[in-house]
């Protein structure tokens, strides 16, 4: 585990398909899929685009299991967010 210089918050690092790390907060979201156009990276299917579920939208069981998880890119939750990020 390594942590952001700039807020100290826990960060993972997540390899993706073109090689790079990037980091990455350490626990995934549900993201519903064409929902919008962030990123978020899974380890089995690459890069996700969409938006972050509501809390709403996966309280079922069933909709827990349909809804992917991916990471959320640090930079977008930093509370120091850098510049050029
Ligand atoms: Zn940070």
């Amino acid at each position: 585990m390594s942590y952001c210089k700039d807020c100290g918050r826990e960060i993972d690092w997540m390899r993706t398909e073109e090689g790079r790390y990037i980091p990455v907060d350490p626990e995934p979201e549900f993201v519903i899929e064409g929902g919008g156009d962030e990123h978020f990276y899974t380890e089995e299917e690459g890069l996700l685009t969409g938006r972050l579920a509501r809390p709403e939208e996966v309280q079922t069981r069933e909709a827990k299991i349909n809804t992917p998880l991916g990471f959320v890119p640090h930079w977008r939750t930093c509370r120091a967010r850098r510049k050029g990020w």
